[in-house]
């Protein structure tokens, strides 16, 4: 008991020192305490009306003048220009469009294609997200190299002179374990390499440094930590002295030097350009624009911090809440390891996290046996992370 008063007020005195906490006001939320933002963001406030803008003024009253006038035609680029300062990114180096699978096999062939053509093998992150290793799969088929899995930890020994290209994830989605982005990306460059990196549990939620560390491609998702709204599209970030080289291997109209021309021959756009396809998704690149406004005047190192801090705290809370042996976290405890979220092991995990939505504390849960919160920094507070703890110790007991 006394140990809850204290998590409690300790929780009060984070809340009211938090220079983070009125971020929340930008957002539409209820009193559930919730834990999944790293699967999908919260709505921001602002989002609802531009929508309905854009669907009523700039599609139902200027229609086809919008693709000038609203600025549609320009918008992959313009709002990769607005993610870029959130990745590290310099302007002119960031598109937004397609999914992150689809955008994972454009890097991916398009480094590959960038290799010497001596280098027969694509290594891939062996704990990735799924789908980035059936598109690495086939890519590898496609380009005639063969696929390595390895995990993170060993790619500095698994590179080599047949490494053509390496496809990495930043945070590891179900353990939350961060991966060391500025030395594996100067091992991979040591190697004579070329590094894919996939943001989609990162961006938004910490630091990347992709111009920093001098990161070849990467891509990431925007319904997660960015708020961009179910299915909202995905971006590509293809480094500015590499883009005369991106050969991509969906070549559209839309990334054609002159898409009007309507000519038989492909010819290749400068500039980020080049990683588009065909005719964007319009309402859903809208909203994420909009989504993208909470983060005006907003660092992503204090956002890191209050991570760190909301994961820290829940770890403390959970190790006082919880009799010890029920759950067992496989999130590392080292800062520089960890990402935004704590998995915990549990027996029956996909029971107890049906029960703790009930309760109005929503995670996930990732098969086989991992509960996962996700800490969004912008609108997730103290007092919710100790509720969190709380009743996952009730849920439990
Ligand atoms: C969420 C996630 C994806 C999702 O890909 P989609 O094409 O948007 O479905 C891909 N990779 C990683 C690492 C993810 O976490």
């Amino acid at each position: 008991m006394s140990e809850l008063l204290e998590a409690a007020a300790e929780a009060g005195r984070l809340d009211a020192a938090d220079g983070l906490a009125a971020l929340r006001e930008r957002f539409v939320l209820d009193d559930v305490v919730y834990l999944d933002g790293n699967s999908l963001g919260a709505l921001p406030a602002g989002v609802p009306a531009r929508v309905e803008d854009v669907v009523r003024r700039q599609w139902g009253e200027l229609r086809i003048r919008s693709w000038e006038e609203s600025g549609w035609w320009t918008a992959p680029e313009r709002i990769g220009d607005r993610i870029a300062p959130l990745v590290g990114a310099a302007s002119g180096q960031i598109v937004v469009g397609d999914s992150t699978s689809v955008n994972v096999f454009k890097a991916l062939v398009a480094a590959v294609r960038m290799a010497d053509v001596g280098r027969d093998e694509i290594l891939v992150d062996a704990t990735t997200f799924p789908t980035d290793g059936y598109i690495a799969e086939s890519a590898a088929r496609m380009t005639g190299r063969s696929l390595r899995p390895v995990t993170p930890a060993e790619v500095p020994s698994a590179l080599g002179d047949r490494t053509a290209a390496v496809l990495l994830n930043h945070v590891d989605y179900r353990t939350g374990r961060l991966h060391d982005l500025p030395a594996l990306t100067a091992a991979v460059h040591a190697a004579g390499a070329y590094v894919v990196w996939d943001l989609c549990h990162s961006a938004g939620a910490l630091p990347v440094g992709l111009d920093e560390h001098g990161v070849d491609l990467a891509v990431g998702c925007t319904y997660k930590y960015l708020n961009g709204g179910p299915g909202s599209p995905a971006y590509l970030y293809v480094r500015r002295d590499l883009q005369d080289r991106f050969d991509s291997p969906l070549p559209g109209w839309n990334s054609h030097a002159e898409p009007f021309g309507m000519r038989p021959a492909y010819a290749p756009a400068s500039g980020a350009v080049r990683g588009r396809v065909g005719t964007p998704d319009i309402l859903s690149l809208l909203a994420l624009e909009a989504a993208l406004e909470v983060w005006d005047g907003v660092s992503v190192e204090a956002v890191r911090a209050k991570s760190l801090a909301l994961t820290d705290f829940f770890l403390r809370c959970v190790g006082e809440y919880v009799p010890d042996g029920l759950v067992e976290s496989v999130t590392p405890a080292a800062h520089a390891e960890r990402g935004s979220q704590v998995a915990l092991r549990c027996d029956d995990a996909g029971d107890v996290m049906k029960r703790l939505v009930e309760r109005g504390v929503v995670g996930d849960f990732r098969a086989p046996d991992v509960l996962r919160f996700g800490f969004t920094p912008l609108y997730v507070g103290f007092a919710d992370v100790e509720r969190a703890a709380r009743v996952l110790a009730e849920t439990l007991g």
